[in-house]
């Protein structure tokens, strides 16, 4: 029997024959498509402005250095994240302040990110962690509170929605999301940076493609000089190709049926794993649309640690995975802030139990039961 991966892209004709187009059209890098995508994006999350990047990453540090983050600066990031997150805030000659999270959402816990402030704290980036949003209203009034540009860690959480408001669409200064390989619609590698803030949006348009600002340039130059432009700043390259942005257009038309289908997926594991001594991921409450990149279950007094799990599992064909190894765990984090394990206590026990088990809307049912059939099997019979 094939094994099952732990993350499979739900891509197929549709995507192959949309990049077969791009190609074949003669343009492949950032064009018409690229453009057409941010429209449709920023529409569907009902952002004023979407800009497409060539990874969440890059999206993260644009939105940073938009927000104007720079040299001695502070931003609050969870410990509970990728080392994108906080990798981004470096980039700036900034330092990122890792928070521990909370216990049922391993999402950023506010009230402990209000005793890490300090006079030098300038920003905030929370993760919508697998994808269930963080109350939008507690963040944004952190944020006021401390006079906090907020830049959201999106990754997971698209298409997701809080209380009314789309992931995408608050009042935080960006939010960035990514469309990697293994995330809930993917380009191959690919991001979006959303905001309403028009001065932002502008500012990470020019860095996205080497600080170049045609706008500069048409105050003086007639049009028609298309070869003439003029740049501002030393920017990056950092820009989406239309063959990618072909893709995004297609996977965007899925998003809604892929969503409902991993919520589905979800909703049987959950009830399959009720009576297992696992302690099953935080669901989205009342008016909370959750996206469900990741299904992350922790063991609890289980039989056997987290590590003999994922090996039965993979003896059995299923492919498990592990988010996050907290970034306070990570060499280079620990020893450049000196972080110890007990100043993080949530993020250090969830870290002994915690897997993540496939959950791609591409798994077929008979998948499903696989993968729902081998971890019975495992906890029960260890
Ligand atoms: C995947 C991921 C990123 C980085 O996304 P890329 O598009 O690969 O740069 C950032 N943050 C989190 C939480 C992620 O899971």
């Amino acid at each position: 029997m094939e094994a099952i991966p732990f993350a499979r892209p739900d891509v197929g004709a549709a995507e192959a024959a949309a990049v077969s187009d791009a190609i074949l059209s003669g343009w492949v890098t950032t064009g018409k498509i690229s453009a057409e995508f941010e429209q449709a994006f920023a529409e569907r999350v009902g952002a004023k402005h979407a800009v497409a990047v060539n990874s969440a990453t890059a999206g993260l540090h644009l939105a940073l250095e938009a927000a104007g983050i720079g040299p001695g600066d502070e931003v609050l990031v969870p410990t509970w994240t990728f080392t994108a997150s906080a990798e981004v805030v470096r980039y700036l000659g900034a330092d990122p302040v890792l928070v521990d999270v909370d216990p049922e959402t391993l999402a950023l816990d506010l009230t402990l990110a209000e005793k890490k402030l300090s006079d030098r704290t300038r920003g905030v980036i929370p993760v919508h962690f697998a994808g269930l949003p963080m109350d939008p209203h507690a963040l944004s009034a952190f944020a006021t509170a401390h006079d906090l540009a907020v830049i959201e860690d999106a990754a997971h959480a698209f298409p997701a929605s809080h209380s009314g408001s789309t992931v995408g669409a608050g009042p935080s200064a960006a939010t960035v999301f990514s469309f990697y390989a293994t995330k809930t619609m993917t380009t191959g590698e690919g991001g979006m940076v959303t905001t309403d803030d028009e001065d932002l949006a502008r500012r990470v348009r020019v860095m996205r493609l080497h600080g170049i600002d045609r706008d500069v340039l048409d105050r003086y130059t007639r049009v028609g000089a298309s070869w003439q432009y003029d740049v501002v700043a030393p920017g990056f390259k950092y820009n989406m190709t239309d063959i990618a942005a072909a893709m995004g257009l297609v996977q965007l038309g899925r998003a809604e049926s892929m969503r409902q289908r991993r919520a589905d997926i979800a909703d049987r594991y959950h009830e399959a794993f009720a009576d297992l001594p696992l302690q099953l991921p935080a669901v989205a409450g009342e008016g909370v649309q959750h996206s469900w990149h990741l299904y992350s279950a922790r063991l609890r007094d289980a039989p056997l640690d987290r590590d003999a799990f994922i090996m039965r599992m993979q003896e059995q064909g299923v492919a498990c995975s592990v988010h996050f190894i907290p970034l306070h765990q990570l060499k280079y984090w620990r020893e450049r802030y000196d972080l110890r394990a007990e100043d993080f206590p949530v993020a250090s026990d969830a870290f002994t139990r915690v897997v993540s088990l496939p959950i791609s809307s591409a798994l077929t049912d008979d998948q499903v039961d696989r993968v729902i059939a081998a971890v019975r099997t495992t906890l029960k019979a260890s």
